[in-house]
């Protein structure tokens, strides 16, 4: 039906533009099938929608790379980058297809399927005023689109093709594919031997942490970075069975504290590991940085809201008289909003809290004993974090990476010391350990206490919680940082693992599947491994509901979409 769609827009050239509606349908073009799924209704709506998808016995892709489902991700992550190095080379700028960024995440912009390839783009149905330009739109959906689908998914045509000029360019090749996707399976390789060894997170030597500016995720350029390097205490060597080595700095299990001068790299580790949680690309820097991958960044955030979060392991005797074991608030002060992202995150999952000073409350944090002395216990509501951080390893099995450049307080609790110095790490945990006058040998000390961290209460939202008053579709990403959900805004700017827009889309998905969950008598965690298992038996199109085109959406945590829930000032809870 090719001609057919190309005489119908050169036959609509110069009619208004609800006339483009009729094109809606399924067009074959030698092996490409173009999907058109929505029309926007005038040119300055939101972008149209369409699909071109390739069988597989015409893609002819190596099987032993798009079968199982990690690789197809890591597969589907080369073809994205690819798609947009054929768009460019094509100069269509109507097209779009979606920018990754420097991470490889699930996303629904390229499907991988049993049967075949599909790229899920926007476009921009050209117009002049309101009247259709269906010469251009012909060229834009029945030429440069074929065209498209044929050069990124017929794997014959990439022979031939120049090998990716590095950097950010990737210009098909069936080497770089092949290299993306094994890199992509050592990453998750080592990342499940750290956790049979014990450890949190992993630095490989070599790596570049710090970043080219305070608003680029790209690497420092590598003559102006220390590249990393492990104390020789930490260090580990992991053999991968794809042949490859890695070595680098493993961080234990335990409590660990990152101390050093200020501007000497502390908070910069600490980021790395935070995006450790996602594979990094091939130049990155970061491709062997890999933590837990509940590992959560906890921070002060004044001013969120909080439903019913049992905060009594560090506030207790509030003056306003308000039960911490069920407490609420519409605007917490530092340290509430710190430990309630903190009960949240253990909530969620999270065995491993990443916090740093710079985005700390201090008194959530420590308390000296001047201050013992001259604040009574009964007056002061809050236990700080550092007379928690043990029993929250000993009683839940979380661990702590924390970043304390202004106080020795945590030497005392802390099993590992990390010192920095010009951006080179050393242990320093026997020295710390002198300086607080412990034993030699002997562990660290754990304030004694009865169970601290008593099982918590699940939380059971009421049937209603997630059913906003407005009618109208309920939730919606409005960019990185911000879920429009009914007639409220859910802000998600302390949340510094969440990376990418297409997360916070998916996150405004996944809003709507909880409200059809929440039934008053399910509780948050429940509805979350719900969630969890959903997508990973469907992927992220199951989020939609299998809508032929999902938009472009990204995987998000369960950590990052409890994290929404719980800061969403509409939430109700059953009693
Ligand atoms: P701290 O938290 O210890 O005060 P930061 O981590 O904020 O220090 O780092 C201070 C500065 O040093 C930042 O501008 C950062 O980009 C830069 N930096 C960090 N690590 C390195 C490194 N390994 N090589 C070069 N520059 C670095
Ligand atoms: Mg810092």
């Amino acid at each position: 039906r090719q001609s057919n769609l190309a005489s119908t827009l050169h036959n609509l050239d110069g009619r208004s533009y609800g006339n483009l509606k009729q094109i809606r349908g399924r067009y074959t073009f030698g092996p490409v099938t173009v999907f058109i799924d929505r029309v926007q209704a005038d040119p300055f709506a939101s972008p149209s929608k369409v699909r071109v998808r390739v069988d597989r016995a015409d893609a002819k892709f190596p099987l032993d790379l798009t079968t199982d489902r990690a690789d197809r991700i890591a597969a589907a992550d080369y073809l994205l980058r690819a798609g947009n190095e054929v768009l460019a080379k094509l100069d269509q700028r109507a097209l779009i297809l979606g920018h990754p960024g420097q991470e490889i995440l699930e996303r629904t912009n390229i499907l991988i399927d049993d049967a075949g390839f599909e790229a899920r783009l926007l476009v921009n149905l050209p117009a002049r005023g309101r009247r259709i330009l269906g010469h251009q739109a012909a060229d834009i959906l029945t030429r440069d689109l074929p065209e498209f689908a044929e050069r990124l998914f017929l794997f014959d045509r990439w022979s031939g093709a120049p090998a990716g000029r590095g950097g950010n360019t990737h210009a098909p090749s069936a080497q770089g594919l092949a290299d993306h996707v094994q890199l992509h399976r050592d990453q998750l390789e080592l990342r499940s031997h750290l956790g049979e060894a014990g450890l949190i997170g992993f630095v490989g030597n070599g790596a570049i942490l710090p970043r080219k500016s305070g608003d680029s995720d790209l690497p420092m350029k590598s003559s102006d970075a220390v590249v990393f390097t492990s104390p020789p205490e930490l260090e580990h060597t992991v053999e991968l069975s794809s042949g490859r080595t890695v070595t680098g700095m493993g961080i234990p299990r335990g409590v660990t504290v990152i101390v050093g001068g200020g501007y000497h790299g502390k908070s910069t580790i600490l980021r790395a590991l935070e995006r450790g949680v996602y594979p990094h690309i091939a130049g990155d820097g970061r491709e062997w940085v890999i933590s837990d991958p509940t590992a959560t960044s906890i921070r002060a955030e004044d001013g969120r809201a909080v439903t019913g979060d049992d905060i009594s392991a560090f506030i207790n005797n509030l003056p306003s008289g308000s039960d911490t074991r069920f407490f609420s608030t519409t605007n917490a002060s530092g340290s509430t909003s710190q430990a309630a992202n903190l009960v949240e995150a253990i909530e969620a999952g999270a065995k491993t809290l990443l916090i740093d000073e710079d985005t700390s409350a201090t008194n959530f944090m420590i308390r000296d004993d001047r201050m013992r002395a001259l604040i009574p216990a009964e007056r002061e509501p809050i236990t700080p974090f550092v007379s928690r951080v043990r029993p929250l390893l000993t009683e839940r099995g979380v661990s702590t990476l924390l970043v304390a450049g202004g106080s020795s307080a945590f030497f005392e609790v802390a099993d590992h010391v990390i010192a920095l110095d010009a951006y080179v790490p050393a242990d320093v945990t026997a020295r710390a350990r002198e300086l607080v006058g412990a034993e030699d040998g002997a562990g660290p000390s754990a304030e004694a206490s009865d169970a601290v961290f008593a099982a918590a209460p699940a939380r059971v939202p009421t049937a209603g919680a997630l059913r906003p008053s407005s009618k109208t579709k309920s939730a919606k990403a409005k960019g990185l940082d911000t879920v429009q959900f009914g007639r409220s805004f859910i802000d998600l700017a302390a949340l510094s693992q969440l990376i990418d827009g297409q997360q916070t889309g998916a996150i405004a998905e996944a809003l709507e599947y909880l409200a059809e969950i929440f039934d008053g008598t399910t509780s948050i965690t429940e509805a979350l491994t719900e969630i969890d298992a959903m997508l990973d038996a469907q992927g992220i199109d199951g989020i939609t509901g299998h809508r032929a085109h999902p938009g472009h959406l990204a995987r998000p945590r369960t950590q990052e979409i409890a994290a929404a829930l719980n800061r969403f000032r509409g939430l109700r809870l059953v009693d």
